[in-house]
């Protein structure tokens, strides 16, 4: 009985003293497995006599017992202290101050809008916003763009399954489904219909065309409608507001040239184009070799758009615009590649933090 005092005190001993699961696993092996201390000490009660049986019987189940209980304690408190450990070891401290929280900036896109915006509203012209999904007739039929209209080429339409909303003139449904916009005039039929002369406004935002994408083409890109209508409105007030954009965008000594251009909703159109600011004229990449660079498609409004919005093109006249900020802020940071506009990549956008200024401004 001494000797099995002696086990239990070893047993016990070793079993305080396992450091880990494994170890603790290690001594129930040595004194319960299968060829354990106490199992073989079991397996030997045959050879005693019968009366000694029982007790001794008893003796050693009873130490079993004993080693049992210790064993699942232990484990219990090497459980504990491990998940205690792990719960140290991930532990936060919320009231420490963020690590290397980095200033955000402005987008190119918006710096350039809010500065087009800036200049426009300075000259009088209110800014709004308007729907990016439009009927055939607001973004077609009511601009001068009847249906079969070889313009209609160059506008690769995204077409919607949905029903037209609104419906052409006189009640009649409007051709065609709902699309996203392919430009921002459709808002100067909204503006038109629902606002009388004088109108001077700029209306920014977003436009789709099912484009091959390449460096200088993308399917979304950004567009600022501006126009003007009011009696006695002249080319002459055209070119002086351009200018005075262009001026306040590329710099006041930036030479300008306007050319005569086609788009069904003006008459007569024009281009206005920035002399290149990489090679000042010269001919380089940027501006395929010619020099200019072309930032702003315009022209006087057409008088059936006028028409179809309800002004009477005999008392009234005005001017309207196409800016496009992402060519525009492509032009100003020379971008070569307008997708990096539309990435989200912040090793490229961080670039255009507030530190870094465009040339001339
Ligand atoms: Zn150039």
């Amino acid at each position: 009985m001494d000797a099995l005092a002696d086990i239990i005190a070893l047993a016990t001993t070793e079993v305080s003293a396992a450091a880990d699961l494994a170890a603790l696993d290690a001594v129930r092996v040595r004194f319960l497995g299968k060829k354990g201390v106490l199992t073989e000490r079991l397996k030997a009660l045959g050879s005693l006599p019968s009366e000694e049986r029982r007790t001794a019987g008893q003796a050693i189940n009873d130490a079993k017992d004993l080693l049992q209980r210790a064993l699942e304690d232990r484990r219990a408190a090497l459980e504990a202290a491990a998940l205690e450990a792990k719960l140290a070891a991930e532990r936060i401290d919320v009231t420490l101050p963020g690590r290397g929280g980095r200033p955000g900036g402005l987008h190119p896109i918006t710096r350039t809008l809010d500065r087009i915006e800036r200049i426009f509203a300075q000259a009088g012209f209110s800014v709004t916003e308007g729907p990016e999904i439009e009927d055939d007739y607001h973004n077609f039929g009511a601009l001068n763009i009847p249906e079969h209209h070889p313009a209609r080429a160059m506008h690769d339409t995204f077409y919607m399954d949905t029903p037209a909303l609104h419906t052409g003139p006189g009640g009649a449904p409007a051709p065609g489904a709902l699309l996203l916009r392919t430009h921002t005039s459709p808002n100067q039929v909204h503006i038109m219909r629902q606002l009388q002369p004088p109108l001077r406004v700029v209306v920014p935002g977003k436009v789709y065309r099912y484009e091959q994408v390449d460096p200088s083409h993308n399917w979304m890109f950004y567009q600022c409608e501006g126009f003007a209508v009011d009696r006695g409105i002249t080319m002459a007030d055209l070119k002086g507001t351009i200018a005075a954009v262009l001026g306040h965008v590329f710099g006041p000594r930036r030479p300008l040239r306007f050319r005569n251009d086609y788009f069904p909703y003006v008459e007569p159109g024009l281009d206005a184009s920035v002399q290149c600011i990489l090679c000042d004229g010269a001919g380089c990449r940027m501006c395929k070799g010619t020099g200019w660079l072309e930032v702003m498609p315009a022209g006087m409004v057409h008088p059936n758009v006028l028409r179809n919005c309800g002004i009477d093109p005999e008392h009234y006249s005005g001017f309207a615009f196409g800016a496009g900020p992402d060519r525009i802020a492509a032009v100003r940071w020379q971008i070569e590649d307008i997708r990096h506009l539309y990435q989200g990549d912040l090793r490229f956008i961080r670039q255009f933090r507030s530190t870094m200024r465009p040339p001339e401004s």
